[in-house]
This record gives C-alpha cells, sequence and structure tokens, in this order.
C-alpha cells in the first residue's frame, strides 16, 4: 500500500466535537433573525444538496436558507451570519487528539495521504487555514466535485491526484454515507474506524454504510500498526 485516504467528519476530527454543531447552527439563525428550530430544519432538509454545492458558497447559501425560513436578512446581518457560520464550523472539526502527529508520522513512512469529505462550503472555504491542509496530498470535497460518497467518481479523483492506484490505497473512515462500499468498489481496501470510545458517535453519521469492512480499528492511533504489518 502507498497512499492512505481518509474521511474528514468523524475520522480525521474529534468524533466528540459535532455534539456542538446544533449551538453552533443557533448561533448563525440568531444572527439572520431566523428561530434556531426553523434553521436547523431547512440545513438538514438541504444537507444532501448544499453538500453537491447546489447553493453555492457560505454566503449565497444562507441567504437561500434564511429566505426558505421566511427571512429577507440585511446585508450586514448576512455578514454576521457568515461570519458565525464559519467560526461554528471551526469549532466542530478540531483534529482529534493526536491525528496531526499521526499524519506526519504516516508521511514520514512513506505514504501518500489523501481525503474525501462530504462537506458543505464551509470546511473547503476555510480549508487552506486547516492544521490539517499542509499534511494532506490530495484533497476532493462532494461541494466542489458535485457528487456524494459513494459515487465512483470521488474514489477515481483521490487516486488520480495521489498518483497512486485504488489497490494500493487504504480508504478509512468512521462509515457514513455508505463511503466503505464505494471505497471497495473503486478497488481501494477499506479500514472502519468504530470510534468505540466515543459513545454515540454512531448517531452523528448521515446514511451509515450496511458494509462492515473486515478491518476495523477503535481508533487511528491503531492505524500506525496496521499499515506496518
Ligand atoms: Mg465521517
Amino acid at each position: 500500500m502507498r497512499a492512505i485516504v481518509f474521511d474528514f467528519f468523524g475520522t480525521l476530527t474529534d468524533p466528540a466535537a459535532e455534539a456542538g454543531r446544533r449551538a453552533s447552527f443557533a448561533a448563525t439563525a440568531a444572527a439572520l433573525g431566523v428561530p434556531a428550530d426553523v434553521f436547523w430544519g431547512e440545513m438538514a432538509e438541504t444537507f444532501p444538496e448544499r453538500i453537491v454545492g447546489r447553493y453555492g458558497g457560505t454566503r449565497a447559501t444562507l441567504s437561500a436558507i434564511a429566505r426558505r425560513c421566511g427571512a429577507h436578512p440585511a446585508e450586514a446581518q448576512l455578514d454576521n451570519a457568515v461570519a458565525a457560520q464559519l467560526d461554528g464550523a471551526e469549532l466542530v472539526r478540531p483534529p482529534r487528539a493526536g491525528v496531526l502527529a499521526l499524519l506526519d508520522r504516516l508521511r514520514a513512512d512513506g505514504f501518500r495521504l489523501g481525503l474525501i469529505s462530504d462537506c458543505s462550503s464551509e470546511l473547503y472555504e476555510s480549508w487552506p487555514a486547516t492544521p490539517y491542509a499542509p499534511r494532506i496530498d490530495a484533497t476532493v470535497f462532494s461541494w466542489h466535485e458535485g457528487c456524494s460518497k459513494p459515487d465512483a467518481r470521488l474514489y477515481a479523483a483521490v487516486s488520480a491526484r495521489l498518483g497512486v492506484a485504488p489497490a494500493d490505497c487504504w480508504y478509512v473512515g468512521d462509515g457514513g454515507s455508505r463511503e466503505h462500499d464505494g471505497a471497495r468498489r473503486a478497488g481501494m481496501r477499506p479500514v472502519l474506524v468504530s470510534n468505540a470510545a466515543y459513545p454515540g458517535a454512531e448517531a452523528y453519521r448521515s446514511d451509515p454504510d450496511p458494509y462492515r469492512p473486515d478491518l476495523v480499528v477503535d481508533d487511528l492511533d491503531e492505524l500506525l500498526a496496521l499499515t506496518r504489518t
């Protein structure tokens, strides 16, 4: 194996941080002047389209969601809402304990590192400023690509950008969006991160994967041993 392709949320990020998403959305709703529960509902309903870019960037998305909520925010309100949304997005993506050192170690071991994330505009817009960016050789974001997992195009794209054949790639993720089945069909070797130490983490996966890989680790720190066998 020459490359490792990671999922982002719940895999590279701290799975416990997802619990803060509702509060972060409430801050955006307040900035837009719409009820938090209505905003949450519209964001949830539009998720499949938001992550493939149909609502555009964060500002255009929030403007459209506000209208869906029956509000017509002024430009200044929208400015504040974008700031709140980007701040909130940062709060729900802190690195999992030890993950940055692990990525450094894997690269030192000679692996090329890739990313496939089903994500909305916030992660794509903020990526270069994250601590993950300098450690990942090739990124594939659903928002930018216009399709989401388990679409074969995402796996083909990361393989091409890494310059590594799918058969030489591990695919490591916490199992949302049928991502492991997609990886298997793409010819990659899937590894499930069960997040056993994070009770409730499973509840945050969208569209859990019915296919369970043979290779399962409880936490990412076990990956080093796995890749050295
Ligand atoms: Mg995930």
